[in-house]
């Protein structure tokens, strides 16, 4: 059966979820960084999306007509500046490293490319890693989309769901393997999972996947994989972690850069001072009950400090709900879908929630605890002011003046 003809999942693809913690959430926070709070203050300066004028359209590039007609369907009607430039250097068969800010369409700007080679070459298997399940999550649906109708078959393999489900995926021999380093790893130990013919490899968020700890598990699955194959590298930045593992991997890859700039320029920047535990959920308070507050992420540091932030604002009686690395997988996406969908106007996280969410339309994004690095920062402000919109960050920094 094709995953990606029926858009029905195989029975337990979404398999009933183990309820287990994610362990390394549990574990005591490292010390903070210190960030000056003028760096939490900028105005926005939005790029608007008619400043852009792509040199390529979908209609125009060597793509199989399938996908063009499904990027149609998708709304996708011309390509954004990552994918502008990625798609057709991925059609040639370059290896890429692509320095892109969240939401500026990455996901296609490798997906398009490697969907078009399974599709028109037969010998050929693609291993996509993501930092966290959301994000492969996301990934899988968007890869979905754009090759519906192919009959390629595709197997997400993440952790925090039952590996009975997966197991059976991988009988299918699927062409297309998306998920987190730790559990491939887990299959490639078991020998459920082979990368011997496995000739395309994406790591998106490289500096993410690194900065959780997972640099040993990607350089054995990457080692594991076909020796001629081609890479795509996606990363917010390029320093000398992510460097090292493209040298390894990768024989002069073509670098190609969106960022916008040191934070997203579509948020508008500003703090919010306290001088007490009390005065503080009282300022959140009074920010949330504003009309404009209508779809908020509220930053928390630990599982117990969002749970009770979280019960803390039903009380008050704003619809909030909350995630953390303490929920099963399934609960996330319950919690995840009532707030896409307007059904909870507040939804209190903790960096979990920070990378690669597809939630277009939040208007805030409340810092309710400091992030733990300006890195951190600019990867929580990134899920507002999307898709062309002006966002609103707010960081609280406690005064004693
Ligand atoms: P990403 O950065 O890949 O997470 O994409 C951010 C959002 O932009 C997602 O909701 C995509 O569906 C959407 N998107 C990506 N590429 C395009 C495009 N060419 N036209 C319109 N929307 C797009």
């Amino acid at each position: 059966m094709s995953q990606y003809q029926n858009q029905r999942p195989r029975n337990g693809r979404y398999g009933r979820p183990q309820f287990s913690s994610n362990r390394s959430s549990n574990r005591r926070q490292p010390k903070k960084a210190y960030i000056h709070p003028s760096r939490f203050i900028q105005s926005a300066k939005p790029v608007s999306a008619s400043d852009f004028t792509p040199t390529n359209k979908f209609i125009d590039l060597e793509l199989h007509p399938l996908i063009k007609g499904n990027l149609i369907k998708m709304g996708y009607s011309e390509p954004s500046p990552i994918q502008d430039q990625a798609i057709p250097l991925g059609l040639e068969g370059k290896d890429i490293v692509g320095i892109a800010d969240t939401g500026t369409g990455k996901t296609a700007a490798f997906a398009v490319p490697l969907l078009n080679r399974l599709i028109m070459e037969r010998n050929t298997q693609a291993i996509i890693l993501a930092p966290t399940r959301e994000l492969a999550q996301q990934i899988e649906e968007q890869c979905r989309h754009i090759a519906k109708g192919s009959g390629l078959d595709g197997a997400l393999l993440i952790g925090g769901m039952a590996m009975g489900p997966q197991l059976r995926e991988l009988r299918f021999n699927p062409r297309i393997i998306i998920g987190t380093p730790g559990r491939i790893k887990d299959h490639l130990e078991r020998r459920s999972l082979i990368l011997d013919q496995c000739n395309i490899v994406v790591l998106d968020e490289v500096d993410r996947m690194l900065d959780m700890g997972f640099v040993n598990d990607i350089r054995e699955i990457l080692s594991k994989t076909n020796q001629r194959k081609q890479s795509f590298y996606f990363s917010a930045t390029l320093d000398n972690r992510v460097k090292a593992i493209i040298d390894t991997f990768s024989v002069n890859p073509i670098q190609i850069s969106v960022k916008t700039g040191e934070t997203s320029s579509n948020v508008e920047q500003n703090i919010v001072p306290f001088k007490s535990v009390s005065e503080k959920i009282g300022k959140l308070h009074d920010l949330l009950i504003q009309d404009a507050f209508a779809k908020t992420l509220v930053f928390d540091d630990t599982h117990h400090s969002v749970e009770n932030l979280s019960k803390e604002l039903s009380i008050r009686g704003f619809s909030t709900d909350s995630i953390h690395g303490g929920k099963s997988q399934s609960q996330r996406q319950q919690v995840l879908k009532r707030f896409k969908e307007n059904h909870i106007k507040v939804l209190v996280a903790t960096d979990v929630a920070a990378r690669g969410l597809d939630v277009s339309d939040i208007t805030h994004v409340i810092n309710y605890s400091s992030p733990q690095t300006y890195e951190d920062y600019v990867h929580r402000i990134g899920r507002t002011g999307r898709a062309g919109k002006v966002g609103y960050a707010l960081t609280f920094v406690e005064s004693n003046s």
